[in-house]
């Protein structure tokens, strides 16, 4: 017989199981539940939910239920979370860092029914969109249009009927970053999160003692599947509001953590204050960009167990992990795919390559979306092998993958192909430069022209003053290992690159930048 799919959610299912394990600990305030006390707390957030999106007004009946969440990541997120999978509300994670426009944009495509707000995200959920905002903070006596949420109590005492776990209902509308323009929605049904908490477990194991930090944003997949997790594994998950180098190192040592994922910067930036990571600590995934390999061996250096990862929003996180022996038999390596999820690598005309050679990975399995939230965008992504990532990569023999760069990053000169990639790996090489990003920009002439934004080393600060560069000296450097039309045309230097809240560069933010304040040295070059 098949496997009995659970028809209760995950959280209820722990509260039977192992009622007095530790489930959640606020590594800010200090406090921890268990998995019995979570539950009763969640239920008590389930119920308000209810009452919040019956109300007649908010709710079209027989329709899909859709909850914004504008919070910073904490446990009460956790919380609204859990309780609205309960419920069956889709919950629509909405990234507090945006823009108003950004935001309404967000709000109107996804048509949500009320947002779930907290102090100081008020003002911005009021200004986004027209539908009840409710806080879990008490909102101040003045704070006309919101109402907290232990205000919405239900009038009677009947719990109301629970809600099955349905595996193929869409439960979370997560966005995309937005590296390559407007965030995608994304559909992700309790399957997906499931399948892509077990296939983790499949690859590093879990052991009694695990305890995952969650200290990147709740409103990316990174920040919310180490809640799923932990409510499957059974095992505790350490909420921190902010990541600061200082405090989650502290963090880190005083919970005992044995897991944790970060974004490249934000490992730069533990290395950077001296970072010594505690014999727990077991896993680093790091995701969400490339890490070079240079930093690689820093983090070796230092003690940190690296598991470079391959994910996106499309695949509930993870599609690849490499352990820290490959990554140092395989340089640049994000391993082999989970259990269960496939990666093909196709041409421009969605054939299948064989392995070494180069193309766009396309991914297929359990985790994978069924859909975006325009019919439009799913019908353009979903092809004979399943999902096109946009991602530029490779395998292995083995199946081990490894991503180079974005199908959309392609510069295209004069009718030339130019990977910026290799433009990037040439600009590095040079001591002047710390970091760069290399992005096509509209010329009346080429088409595009290369256009690169870079970050001075500091000795590059020493010789030529602070944050400059001798560009003459760089476009030599360039000269001896990139063809003429690879070589940048403008340049433009910052103290850092942008990014977004994921940790990939900006691209939109540097091409902005480059138009503001590039040097045009064509001439130059
Ligand atoms: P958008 O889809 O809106 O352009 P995004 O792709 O940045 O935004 P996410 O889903 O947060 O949104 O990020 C997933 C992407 O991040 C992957 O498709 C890939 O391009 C990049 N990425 C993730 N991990 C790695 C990695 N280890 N190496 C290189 N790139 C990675
Ligand atoms: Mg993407």
């Amino acid at each position: 017989a098949p496997l009995e799919w659970p028809t209760r959610d995950l959280l209820s299912h722990r509260a039977s199981t192992t009622p007095d394990a530790t489930a959640v600990i606020d590594a800010d305030g200090g406090e921890s539940w268990t998995f019995g006390e979570f539950d009763r707390r969640v239920d008590i957030v389930a119920k308000r939910l209810e009452t919040v999106l019956t109300d007649p007004e908010s709710v079209a009946a027989d329709t899909e239920r859709r909850l914004g969440v504008l919070m910073e990541t904490r446990v009460a997120f956790a919380e609204v979370y859990l309780a609205a999978m309960r419920r069956g509300i889709t919950v629509v994670p909405l990234n507090v860092r945006e823009t108003v426009p950004e935001l309404e944009s967000k709000a109107r495509r996804t048509d949500l029914d009320a947002i779930i707000c907290e102090s100081g995200t008020e003002d911005l959920a009021l200004e986004v969109a027209n539908c009840p905002i409710v806080s879990v903070d008490e909102p101040g006596p003045e704070r006309d249009g919101v109402t907290s949420l232990s205000s919405h109590q239900s009038t009677d005492d009947t719990n109301p009927d629970p809600v099955p776990l349905e595996r193929d209902r869409t439960h979370l509308l997560m966005f995309t970053s937005g590296t390559s323009g407007t965030p995608k929605g994304v559909r992700l049904t309790v399957g997906n999160l499931v399948a892509s908490a077990t296939a983790s477990a499949f690859r590093l194991g879990v052991t009694p003692d695990d305890r995952w930090l969650c200290c990147l944003p709740m409103y990316h997949m990174g920040g919310l599947a180490p809640v799923v997790r932990s409510m499957l594994y059974g095992t505790p998950v350490v909420i921190q509001r902010e990541f600061d180098p200082e405090k989650t190192a502290r963090v880190i040592r005083k919970y005992d953590i044995s897991g944790v994922s970060l974004v490249p910067t934000m490992c730069k930036r533990l290395l950077d204050a001296g970072w010594n990571p505690p014999d727990s600590l077991r896993f680093v995934l790091l995701g969400g960009a490339p890490a070079t390999n240079e930093f690689l061996e820093r983090c070796r250096a230092a003690d940190v167990p690296v598991y470079p990862t391959y994910g996106m929003t499309e695949t509930a996180s993870q599609i690849a992990t490499a352990t820290p022996g490959e990554t140092a038999t395989h340089e640049g390596t994000v391993g082999q795919p989970l259990v269960c999820t496939d990666v093909t690598v196709v041409d421009e005309n969605g054939e299948r390559v064989p392995a070494g050679e180069t193309g766009e990975l396309v991914v297929s399995g359990p985790t994978v979306t069924p859909g975006y939230l325009s019919d439009e965008q799913t019908e353009a992504a979903f092809g004979e092998y399943g999902l096109h990532t946009g991602d530029i990569g490779y395998k292995d023999a083995n199946g081990r993958l490894w991503v180079l760069n974005r199908r959309s990053d392609r510069i295209v000169t004069g009718g030339e192909n130019v990977d910026p990639g290799a433009v990037l790996e040439a600009l590095r090489s040079s001591p002047q430069v710390e970091d760069a990003a290399v992005v096509g920009l509209e010329d009346p002439e080429w088409g595009e022209r290369v256009a690169a934004l870079v970050v001075p080393a500091d000795g590059g600060r020493e010789s030529a003053g602070p944050g400059t560069i001798d560009l003459e000296s760089l476009l030599a450097h360039s000269e001896t290992r990139l063809a003429r039309f690879k070589r940048p045309k403008t340049i433009a230097v910052a103290d850092s690159l942008p990014r977004t809240a994921s940790g990939t560069v900006d691209r939109d933010a540097v091409r902005a930048q480059l138009l503001e304040s590039g040097t045009d040295v064509s001439d130059l070059s």
